[in-house]
């Protein structure tokens, strides 16, 4: 345990970040920006303005225009019929700032335990089709990709509330967003990775579909990011996971972090139970761990909220797989998301657990957003905490 002195010394390195320089900016796979808006605060300092020009020049397609009296959520697109305004949201990217970016998940009416997240970026550029997010209040008003150029602000919330709690806390990106999936552009992992190497108490865990890793490859990360992967079986990830990287494209990503001494875990949600999804998810998850030594696999099912669904079904029709379970159940859980009844839930996790044991017995197996009666009758109860946003 370090000394006083030791952590003040370790404070002070880890608490003077600012926006990234020098780097060249990549345009990242699977997004395509036909607009890019600057909204309120993103070209307020000289620093930020040049962080902005940067990425707009690397789209000369795109119509930029300047929205300075306009905060990031309140921006107007054209489109009002909702599946339209989601799909220009997808091509429209944001830059802006956001004061309120960390926060602490205070959910009641599942048995996840709370934690922290933050937010330098808004919603993603992928297409999943049963995208949770999608349905959210900030997100259904103006569904846009965002990138907050305050993150040196966001990083000190962090270092303020870390040192008030004095013991390793995690920091999770990816409630809110995708967080790597425009990091190529941003270079957002290469402030953020140092910052929490540094940190005396301050830990980031992430979560991605992204395949791009080349910014973390060569950092400094002290076993303090844990990355983990969002995946499902290649057949789900078809149909299901628009415009996303392939799942053998994210295997890799893992094992290439993995190498670098990273602590990888992948979470496997939303389990969809497609014909034959047994053999699917058994064949999945055997190969998952063959392929990557990861430290933890959190399992979910679906857990959408009605508006959410509505736009999913504006994509799939109402006769889809998803929906046609979800109908089966009870009503809504105490948290007003809907699921899939507990006995098919039940069914598919200890599929899953089974066949993870056979390969990794002391595997960190959780769930996620679960109720307490599934965390026992699969036998994890005891692994509570233990799952893809805690430490
Ligand atoms: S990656 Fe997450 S936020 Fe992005 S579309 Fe898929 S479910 Fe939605």
């Amino acid at each position: 345990m370090p000394d006083a002195v030791q952590l003040d010394l370790l404070r002070q390195r880890a608490c003077s970040p600012s926006l990234p320089q020098d780097y060249e900016p990549i345009r990242p796979a699977y997004f395509e920006p036909s607009q890019i808006y600057l909204t309120k605060g993103s070209t307020a300092t000289p620093e930020r303005r040049r962080f902005v020009e940067r990425i707009c020049a690397l789209y000369p397609e795109a119509r930029i225009a300047e929205r300075l009296d306009t905060t990031h959520n309140r921006l107007e697109l054209d489109s009002k019929e909702p599946l339209s305004l989601h799909r220009t949201g997808k091509h429209t990217l944001v830059f802006g700032e956001l004061a309120s970016a960390v926060r602490f998940a205070s959910e009641k009416g599942n048995a996840c335990p709370n934690y922290w997240h933050f937010s330098p970026y808004g919603f993603c550029p992928y297409g999943c089709r049963y995208c949770y997010l999608a349905g959210t209040p900030g997100v259904k008003f103006s569904p846009t990709v965002k990138i907050y150029v305050n993150l040196p602000e966001i990083l000190q919330q962090i270092d303020n509330i870390a040192q008030r709690l004095a013991t390793p806390t995690a920091f999770y990106l990816g409630k809110l967003q995708d967080s790597l999936a425009l990091d190529s552009l941003t270079a957002y992992s290469t402030v953020m990775v140092p910052f929490f190497a540094e940190h005396p108490w301050a830990r980031l865990t992430m979560l991605t579909k992204s395949a791009y890793v080349n910014r973390l490859l060569n950092l400094e990360h002290r076993g303090h990011s844990f990355l983990s992967w969002s995946v499902n079986p290649p057949e789900v990830q078809a149909t299901f996971e628009e415009n996303t990287p392939s799942i053998e494209e994210r295997l890799q990503a893992m094992r290439h972090v993995a190498e670098c001494g990273y602590p990888v875990r992948a979470i496997m949600m939303p389990i969809i139970p497609i014909d034959g999804w047994q053999e699917v998810y058994s064949t999945f998850t055997k190969r998952l761990l063959e392929t990557v030594n990861i430290q933890r696999l959190t399992l979910g099912g679906i857990c959408i909220y009605g508006s959410a669904r509505d736009l999913m079904e504006r994509k799939m029709g109402t006769r889809n797989v998803i929906s046609e379970h979800i109908d089966s159940t009870t009503p809504k859980a105490d948290d007003g998301r809907e699921r899939y009844p507990q006995s098919l839930r039940h069914e598919v996790y200890a599929l899953i657990i089974q066949v993870a044991r056979r390969l990794r017995p002391n595997l960190d197996i959780a769930l996620c957003l679960e109720e307490q009666a599934l965390w026992e009758s699969t036998g994890l109860a005891g692994n509570m905490g233990r799952c893809n946003c805690h430490l």
